[in-house]
């Protein structure tokens, strides 16, 4: 699939209506890294950490994690990465650590809330990645925020880490850029100041459609009931570029959805400028960008809309069929 794309690898992801669209990938493991050249991304705009921790059976020591780190920096030669600091609990378990049976674990003690009532594991984790940066430019990510406060509780407990960090001696990061991932609706109405102070935010579209349509995401039998073209989630959505635009909040879309073609469209026709998805997923998206015009696909969406459809994925595909063909 990558062969295919080759001729458009380097090629910047621009609509036939002059909207620049920038294409990273999601990795979080070793063997993701050659992709970076293979599949043309942007960067990483989703480095998940926790699967390092869930491939071993102890706990990683903070010079391991560290080299790690800085291996993904090097492959990456410069392009931005965005670690996302450790999610786990939900359907990530670490076997080495301690932990009670829970009856919704998706909704329970996972990921920034494990990180906020014990800190350890993830200043460890800060720390190695401000050893890792080594005077590069580091960009750290929070899942899972629900509510304003628990952002800037871990914006704190980095600072704090890098203040530690610097009289420890280790050079500081050239520049430090802190988001949060945007993944419960509560988010979606948080107060300005989280837009604000966010230096960016990325919208877990699988956990956000998992939590706005109540439907578990790993339940074969409710998982895909709900279309993530229905109109009232690309209304959610909407609402979320609405507000980053207001207050200049560099904005991204990292779940799966971004690499499904009439998602993707969909997604960017809705304002999104940056998405990040599964590196194979890549080639596809941009074929499909650089042929595409975001103002019809806007209009396809607003008609549909207003003719009351539940899900614009009809009309949307009626509408690329006809192009195609
Ligand atoms: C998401 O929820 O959309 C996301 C990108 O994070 P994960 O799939 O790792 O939960
Ligand atoms: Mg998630």
């Amino acid at each position: 699939a990558l062969q295919r794309y080759a001729s458009i690898r380097d090629r910047p992801a621009v609509t036939l209506d002059g909207h620049r669209v920038v294409l990273r990938m999601n990795a979080g493991l070793m063997a993701d890294l050659p992709s970076l050249e293979s599949s043309g991304a942007e960067g990483v705009g989703l480095f998940r950490t926790e699967l390092q921790f869930l491939v071993r059976n102890k706990m990683p020591k903070r010079a391991e994690l560290a080299s790690i780190y800085a291996r993904v920096l090097d492959a990456a030669k410069g392009r931005p990465v965005t670690f996302r600091t450790l999610d786990i609990g939900s359907d990530k378990v670490l076997p080495y650590m301690k932990r009670t049976e829970e009856p919704n674990p998706a909704l329970g003690w996972r990921a920034i809330r494990v990180a906020l009532d014990k800190p350890g594991i993830m200043r460890m984790q800060l720390q190695a990645l401000i050893r890792a940066a080594n005077g590069r430019a580091l960009t750290v990510m929070f899942p899972f925020i629900a509510q304003l406060e628990e952002f800037e509780e871990g914006r704190d407990i980095l600072m704090r880490e890098l203040e530690r960090e610097e009289r420890l001696g280790h050079p500081l990061p050239e520049t430090v850029r802190v988001g949060a991932m945007l993944e419960t609706p509560s988010m979606a109405f948080a107060p300005n100041r989280f837009y604000e102070r966010a230096d960016f935010i990325s919208i877990g579209g699988n956990d956000l459609k998992q939590f706005f349509f109540a439907a578990d995401r790993e339940n074969e039998r409710v998982r895909r009931r709900y279309d993530s073209l229905n109109v009232s989630f690309l209304g959610l959505i909407e609402h979320i570029v609405a507000r980053c635009n207001e207050t200049g909040t560099e904005l991204s879309f990292c779940g799966e959805d971004a690499g499904r073609p009439a998602e993707a469209l969909c997604l960017a026709a809705s304002g999104l400028r940056m998405l990040s998805m599964r590196p194979a997923s890549i080639g596809p998206i941009k074929h499909f960008l650089l042929r595409s015009r975001l103002d019809e696909i806007k209009d396809v969406i607003d008609t549909a809309r207003a003719e009351g459809a539940q899900s614009v994925r009809p009309a949307v595909m009626a509408y690329l069929a006809e192009r195609a063909g």
